[in-house]
């Protein structure tokens, strides 16, 4: 492939088609009456926050969100003019970078409360601050108990405008979990109640994640964050059994074989000699390997497709390199490409069966595909 040549030939496919197809299921499923948050955090999730936001804020996502503010300077630096949420708020010394940049904070400690105002009231300016409610996920946020006082102190900062309200679902992946998420729910409306009646008017209300906005409708609240669905990772993330659209995975991950060996039966593969060869087996070195993000828990666990079939991962996987067992792939070839994540002939390998083998999420497969492998848009 043309594309691939002069470099490593290991690369992610993002097919923007899909991310916005998906944002269209989402606000289908959801409604038009809400606004729409992508969370691009991560590097959207590894998908490439700068393209993946461009894609969206050209389909008319209202929101993007981001966990940290320099994300957020990345985004407004590439063109991005959408209102971003900095997730995880500020920390000290970025109360300028906030102002200049036009990022929107989540204000989860008073002292940032009062950083910020004393910054904006030095610029005269005024800025628009989310604040966030902890109704159970016990990471962040302010205690819904102390809502009327903590509106009260907030009626002191001139400088801020109380814009959004905000909770997070601490279980909403888990149908089992419903009830707890109702008490989130009830809680918040609490906490929005208290708001309201002190004066203030916030525009933005919301506690839904992707799994808390396919399990709860009408969706609470009148914004949603999404960041799962629209990347397509979902199958383990989304409450099993419950309707929702279909959502196609954004991300594939590929590569082509570097080395194929003869080996005889009786010799091992790899690093610690994990794997010993039963029979005069055929392997296959791929230049992939953890640091790349596939990860070192799939070693001999894992499974490529080349040729349209299953290929074993055999040996430990390496910081740099992946053996396969070809064996019994007919017609196998040096530079076939190597599916390892993604669909090739009939067969598909999702970030959800990698998450599988290696205890964990789809979101940290995709969120774990380090920048050295390069990411072709389509
Ligand atoms: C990451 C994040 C989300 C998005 O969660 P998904 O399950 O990916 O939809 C929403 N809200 C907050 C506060 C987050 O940190």
């Amino acid at each position: 492939m043309n594309e691939q040549l002069g470099s490593r030939p290991t690369w992610a496919k993002i097919d923007l088609r899909n991310l916005e197809n998906n944002f269209k299921s989402a606000k289908e499923f959801l409604g038009r009456e809400i606004q729409y948050l992508a969370v691009v955090k991560g590097d959207a999730y590894g998908h490439g926050a700068v393209e993946c936001s461009k894609r969206l804020e050209a389909v008319g996502i209202d929101w993007l969100g981001v966990a940290i503010p320099e994300e957020g300077i990345e985004l407004r630096t590439a063109g991005i003019t959408k209102e971003i949420l900095c997730l995880g708020g500020l920390w000290p010394g970025q109360e300028n970078a906030l102002l200049e940049m036009r990022l929107t904070p989540v204000i989860h400690q008073y002292d940032a409360a009062e950083r910020l105002n004393k910054a904006a009231s030095e610029k005269g300016m005024q800025i628009p601050v989310h604040i966030k409610f902890d109704t159970g996920m016990h990471r962040l946020g302010f205690d819904p108990a102390h809502a009327a006082e903590l509106a009260d102190r907030l009626a002191r900062l001139p400088n801020l405008n109380i814009d959004g309200l905000m909770s997070h679902f601490a279980a909403a992946d888990d149908v089992g979990e419903k009830q707890f998420a109702s008490r989130q729910i009830s809680e918040f409306e609490r906490v929005e109640a208290v708001f309201r009646t002190k004066g203030f008017a916030p525009r933005f209300v919301d506690i839904a994640n992707s799994p808390g906005s396919v399990a709860f409708r009408p969706v609470p609240g009148n914004m949603v964050r999404l960041g799962g669905i629209l990347y397509g990772l979902c199958g383990d993330t989304l409450p099993a059994g419950i309707p929702a659209p279909r959502f196609q995975p954004v991300l594939s991950l590929h590569s082509r074989i570097t080395e194929l060996r003869k080996i005889p039966a009786g010799e091992s593969i790899g690093y610690g000699r994990t794997f010993i060869t039963t029979r005069p087996s055929i392997i296959a070195a791929v230049p992939i390997g953890y640091r790349d993000g596939y990860f070192r828990q799939l070693s001999n666990l894992g499974k490529a497709l080349v040729r349209g079939s299953f290929a074993p991962v055999v040996g430990r996987v390496s910081m740099d390199w992946t053996m396969l067992d070809v064996t019994e792939i007919r017609d196998i070839s040096l530079d076939d490409e190597i599916v390892l994540i993604g669909r090739q002939g009939n067969n598909e390998i999702t970030a959800e069966d990698i998450a599988a083998d290696a205890s964990t999420i789809s979101y940290e497969v995709t969120c774990s595909i380090d920048r050295r492998v390069k990411r072709i848009y389509i």
